[in-house]
Formats: structure tokens, C-alpha cells, sequence
């Protein structure tokens, strides 16, 4: 799974970028009809998870059906080559992700020297809740939410000669302090482009019973309808939910197949939001492709809530399910508002193994109320539900981070533990009141590095 940032070259510091702009001047307006010519728009991933990034292959399709033809570049996998950005008069960097947006940041000190006169747009969960950051830093515009129709508008407006401050959805600098506004309205998705995007050969695989498949990764809905503190999506999407048409997913899901994929990842926040939606999805694409298999993420809750699916998903195809465990300690999942207790997590261990599931659990086992004790207990549990195949390594060295406008950040329970905002770290500080904790967790990175 390769997610390392490819470009070596030297960036510049953001004030000399700043001043490399400054002296660009009035040439920031898009001459009229301009943005339409090949390249001219040009759109960045940095890392999605080892996943040919579905946040470049939506926003490519509602750019060209709008009549612009942009360029794509994954920064995983793909070097960052000035003649693209060069050509560039619009650069759109996704950051869904807290990863995404450190190797974002940098993408754009890079354009900003290439090409100072390029508009750059960051959009994605990490920009919304960062916005005032990523202003400060040299971002023209931040789009998070349903971010294609904002995008798609801007860049229409941008390509009439307009300076793109009064387009819905699409935030400029004035007036934003911390997060962004979203936008979230239901858009008219296209069926997602992946022909210009690097193939699947250059991405993660999955290795299953001996063989290793090609994997494809879609969604079939986006925000969700919980309010666990800790995530960064009840900020941006506020408890709602929007499910991406079934006919959408599965022509995805079709694209995918005929470029080699054999297995795909629904990459919802939670696929079961809308159980039945995803599981006539599940039937639909099992039927054209009946040796298609598949994972999904769901919360614990959830997978209690809808035991009667599992067996059902299995014979579908699932392989296994992502759950955001977080913590086995019943304190700190009632602080972050799981809506789980450690007694539910064994059961949905249970559930899903007799369905004939495997359960990979995400872990959070940093935070400021982990003691060395704990940590131990959560090895022991891990081994004991012998889940130890289950887990990747870089999940027991999470540590609990807080971008702005995080849940968690105003809670009592947090509040003594919390120190400054850290701009670039794009997440806000916090202490261990036990020091142990905070050495083991950076050994222990080392170690899984
Ligand atoms: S952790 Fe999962 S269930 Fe909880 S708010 Fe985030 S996406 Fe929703």
C-alpha cells in the first residue's frame, strides 16, 4: 500500500509563496473561457487509504459533464510534474482525511511556487474543519460537504472572469475563522470518472485465503447519523446522511470490475445507515459478478442492531467489516459517545464470526484516559478474541487527535487535558497526565514504522 508523498523537491516556506503571489497581482482572474482548455483545471489526491481515489474520480466526472476537461493527479502513486501545474489556472487539492491534509498542505506550498498565479481549493472533511488554517496558508477557496456542485459552479464562474467570492458552497477567506460552512444539499451525482486516474494494479490488494485480488473502492452514501465526539464528520455533516444513487454505485462498481477489480471497499463513514439501500446494492452487484466479494465499515451499534444481515452479507460476498472499536473501557467509549460498551463489542465479535465475517476492529488507544494498565488489558483482549490477524498494526499506536470543531473539544472531560490549537498539526494538543503514555505511544510508533 504506497500513500508516500513521490516529489522530493525543495517547497518554499508559505510567506514566500505568499509573496510570489503578491506579485502576481491582478493576474489571479481566469481570463474568460480559459478554464475550459484542457488541464486547465487540474485536481490533486495525496492518499486515500491505498485506494484509487474515489475523491478525484467524482469531482472528474461532474467537472466533464459540465463541459471542463481537468487533469487528475494521485500524489500516492504519481510525482507532482511542474508542466501540470504550469498549465494549471485551477488546482483542487481533496483532503478527506487528517493525512490527506498534511501532504495537501504541502502540494500546495509546491503549486503556489510553480504557479503562483493558480487558484487553489482545498475540499474534503480536513479542509471544511481547517478552513481558517488553510486560508492563512495560501488556500483561495474551501468546499466540504457534497463538495462536486460547489466545485463545478466555482469553476464556472471562475472560467466567466468572475473572482469566485459569491459562489454557494464555495468559501473564501473573509469572515472564516475555524471551520467552514459545508455544503449539504443533495447533488446529482455522476457516475464516478476513473478512466484518467492511475489503474488498480498500482494500488493496495487484498490477499485472501492465498490469492491476491485487485481491489475497487466506491461509497454508497456519505455523512452519517451519529454524533460520536471524536470523528470528524458530525461537524462537517451535522447527523445527516445522503445516499448515492443505486444505479451510481453500481456502474462504479461495473468500471471497477472491467479494470480488474475482484474485490471492492464501500468506503461509507457507516454502510449501515441505510441497510436496505446497501443491501440492494450488495444483491444487485453479487448477481452480475458472482464471485465479487467485499468489505464495508460499520459501527458496532449497528452490526448488533442488524445481526439478522450478517448472514446475509456473508452469502453476498462480505469478507469482512471495519468497526470504529475505539476502546474497550466502558469510561472512555461512554466519553466518546460510541453508543457501544466493551460487552457489545464481544458480542458483534461473535456475531459477525459465526456469520462467517471477520471483524477489524479501529482502535484509538492514546487518549488521556488510557493508563499503561488499560493499554495491557487491550493486548490481552485482542489476543484473547484472537483477533490479532485482524488488526493492523498502526491501530495500536492511535493516538486521539482533535481537529477544530471537534466534539470532544469542549467536553469536561477533556478540557483539562487539552493545550493549543497546533496550526500545523491541524489538530489541537493535549497532554497525558501520565508521561509513561506518552513515551510508549512514540517507542511504539517507531517500532510500527
Ligand atoms: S465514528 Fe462512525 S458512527 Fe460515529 S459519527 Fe463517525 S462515522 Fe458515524
Amino acid at each position: 500500500m504506497s500513500s508516500s508523498w513521490t516529489s522530493r523537491k525543495t517547497s518554499p516556506t508559505s510567506s514566500s509563496a505568499a509573496a510570489a503571489r503578491a506579485e502576481a497581482g491582478g493576474a489571479l482572474r481566469v481570463p474568460a473561457g480559459a478554464l475550459r482548455t484542457p488541464g486547465a483545471v487540474v485536481l490533486i489526491s495525496t492518499y486515500e487509504l491505498g485506494h484509487q481515489p474515489l475523491s478525484l474520480a467524482s469531482p472528474l466526472a461532474a467537472l466533464e459533464r459540465a463541459g471542463f476537461s481537468p487533469a487528475a493527479v494521485d500524489l500516492a502513486v504519481e510525482r507532482l510534474e511542474p508542466k501540470t501545474i504550469e498549465r494549471a489556472r485551477l488546482a483542487a487539492v481533496a483532503v478527506p482525511m487528517h493525512t490527506a491534509l498534511r501532504l495537501g498542505v504541502k502540494a500546495v506550498e509546491r503549486i503556489r511556487s510553480i504557479n503562483p498565479s493558480c487558484r487553489v481549493l482545498l475540499y474534503g472533511l480536513y479542509a471544511t474543519l481547517n478552513a481558517g488554517t488553510l486560508f492563512a496558508r495560501g488556500a483561495d477557496f474551501i468546499v466540504g460537504g457534497e463538495c462536486e456542485d460547489p466545485l463545478v459552479r466555482l469553476a464556472e464562474e471562475l472560467d466567466r472572469g468572475g473572482s469566485g467570492e459569491r459562489v454557494e458552497g464555495a468559501n473564501t477567506a473573509p469572515g472564516v475563522r475555524g471551520p467552514a460552512a459545508p455544503w449539504l444539499r443533495r447533488i446529482d451525482f455522476a457516475v464516478p470518472q476513473r478512466a484518467s486516474l492511475p489503474p488498480l494494479e498500482r494500488y493496495a490488494r487484498l490477499e485472501h485465503e492465498g490469492t491476491t485480488r485487485l481491489a475497487g473502492q466506491t461509497e454508497a452514501s456519505r455523512g452519517c447519523l451519529h454524533f460520536c465526539r471524536h470523528c470528524p464528520i458530525p461537524p462537517v455533516y451535522g447527523g445527516r446522511f445522503f445516499v448515492v444513487p443505486r444505479d451510481v454505485v453500481l456502474a462504479d462498481v461495473r468500471n471497477q470490475v472491467a479494470a480488474g477489480a475482484a474485490h471492492i471497499t464501500f468506503g461509507d463513514p457507516d454502510f449501515l445507515n441505510g441497510p436496505g439501500h446497501s443491501l440492494a446494492i450488495l444483491r444487485s452487484a453479487r448477481a452480475e459478478f458472482p464471485s465479487l466479494t467485499f468489505d464495508f465499515t460499520a459501527k458496532i451499534a449497528h452490526l448488533l442492531k442488524h445481526r439478522d444481515l450478517l448472514p446475509k452479507m456473508a452469502s453476498l460476498g462480505c469478507l469482512f467489516v471495519v468497526s470504529a472499536v475505539e476502546s474497550i473501557d466502558d469510561r472512555v467509549l461512554a466519553i466518546l459517545d460510541k453508543g457501544h460498551t466493551r460487552a457489545d463489542v464481544e458480542a458483534a465479535i461473535a456475531l459477525t464470526r459465526n456469520a462467517g465475517i471477520a471483524l477489524r476492529p479501529s482502535l484509538v488507544p492514546f487518549t488521556p484516559w488510557t493508563g499503561l494498565e488499560d493499554y495491557r488489558e487491550l493486548l490481552a483482549f485482542i489476543e484473547r478474541h484472537e483477533l490479532i490477524d485482524h488488526i493492523d498494526p498502526v491501530q495500536l499506536v492511535i493516538r486521539l487527535l482533535l481537529p477544530p470543531g471537534s466534539l470532544l473539544i469542549d467536553h469536561p472531560a477533556m478540557r483539562p487535558h487539552l493545550e493549543a490549537p497546533a496550526a500545523l498539526r491541524f489538530t489541537y494538543e493535549w497532554g497525558h497526565p501520565d508521561p509513561r503514555m506518552d513515551r510508549l505511544n512514540q517507542e511504539l510508533v517507531g517500532l510500527v514504522e
